[in-house]
């Protein structure tokens, strides 16, 4: 069975609260399999992952996934964060080392009593009782990884450590992510890969996310989202069917599931997942 499911963020303003709120609302009537909130570089940011995560489990029938990285947080500081879910009844854990705050292609510096690798941070959340665990997956390599071989080996590795599930980053080209599944197949390891579905409808902003994420951004839909630049409904167009092209080729290869990222925005992710059940319905049809 392939799993649906759609990442919020923990909004900064009141205006930013609704918008996340009416997001989640409307995903929820998808009954999807989970939703994630993603976890800040620091500070008040952080507590908010806490409480929209808390309330998520409190107030709707969704399952919420908790990201959790190792960024500025000693040992003991990420134990009492794992508590603090576990006593809200979240179970599940996206696990993750992080990036440095500020500049996240800057060097990384660890917390002195901290973890350096998100291996270790899974091992921590393993000990500490009975938690679903992801981990982030890299279709064109993790950035900082001189190369494929070690990319695999410690990705492997963390896999084997304790996690029941990867995510991937974002990525235009579907022959990446089947390039990575067949490397952590050749390795031995068989962990599910769900793929992440990032809706590029608006030029401007999908910049700056292939910048930050190091994603390669095919040319003619950058060129075609480009030309609709000051046209959103173009736009909302132009990234809704590329993204649903690949979420179908994903889909027939077998992906075990879809990661949708909504930007607190469910629109397009969700106009996306009305064209992908469609297309599963007709799969299975077959
Ligand atoms: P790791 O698995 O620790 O890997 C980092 C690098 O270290 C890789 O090059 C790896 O090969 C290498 N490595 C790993 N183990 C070892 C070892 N034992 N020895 C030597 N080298 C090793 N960031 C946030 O801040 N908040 C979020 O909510 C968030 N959500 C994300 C969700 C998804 C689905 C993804 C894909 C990423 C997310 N990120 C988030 C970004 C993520 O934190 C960064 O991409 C980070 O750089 C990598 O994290 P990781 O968990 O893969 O790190």
């Amino acid at each position: 069975m392939t799993t649906f499911s759609f990442e919020f963020f923990p909004p900064k303003t009141p205006a930013g609260e609704r918008a996340l709120w009416h997001a989640v609302r409307r995903v929820e009537a998808f009954a999807p399999d989970f939703v994630s909130v993603t976890y800040g570089a620091g500070g008040s940011s952080r507590e908010r992952t806490t409480e929209v995560t808390r309330r998520i489990a409190a107030e709707t029938t969704l399952r919420p996934v908790a990201h959790l990285t190792a960024v500025g947080h000693s040992v003991a500081e990420l134990r009492r964060i794992i508590g603090q879910y576990a006593d809200a009844g979240i179970r599940d854990v996206l696990v993750l080392r992080g990036d440095p705050p500020g500049d996240p292609q800057g060097p990384w510096v660890p917390h002195p009593d901290g973890f350096a690798y998100a291996g270790q941070l899974v091992e921590l959340v393993r000990s500490l009782g009975e938690f679903t665990i992801g981990v982030a997956a890299f279709p064109e390599r993790h950035p900082r990884s001189p190369d494929w071989e070690s990319d695999i080996r410690h990705f492997v590795a963390k896999c084997r450590a304790g996690a029941d599930y990867a995510i991937t980053q974002m990525f235009f080209d579907v022959e990446d992510y089947l390039r990575l599944r067949d490397r952590v197949a050749a390795a031995g390891c068989d962990i599910p890969i769900i793929a992440e579905i990032m809706p590029a409808t608006d030029i401007r902003q999908i910049s700056r996310f292939a910048e930050l994420s190091g994603a390669a951004f095919p040319g003619e839909l950058a060129h075609r989202l480009d030309a609709a630049r000051d046209d959103p409904a173009e736009g909302h167009r132009v990234g809704v069917a590329h993204a649903t092209a690949m979420a179908g080729h994903l889909l027939a290869e077998g992906a075990p599931g879809l990661h949708y990222i909504t930007l607190n925005k469910s629109t397009a992710a969700l106009d996306i997942h009305a064209d992908v059940l469609n297309l599963s319905r007709s799969l299975h049809a077959r």
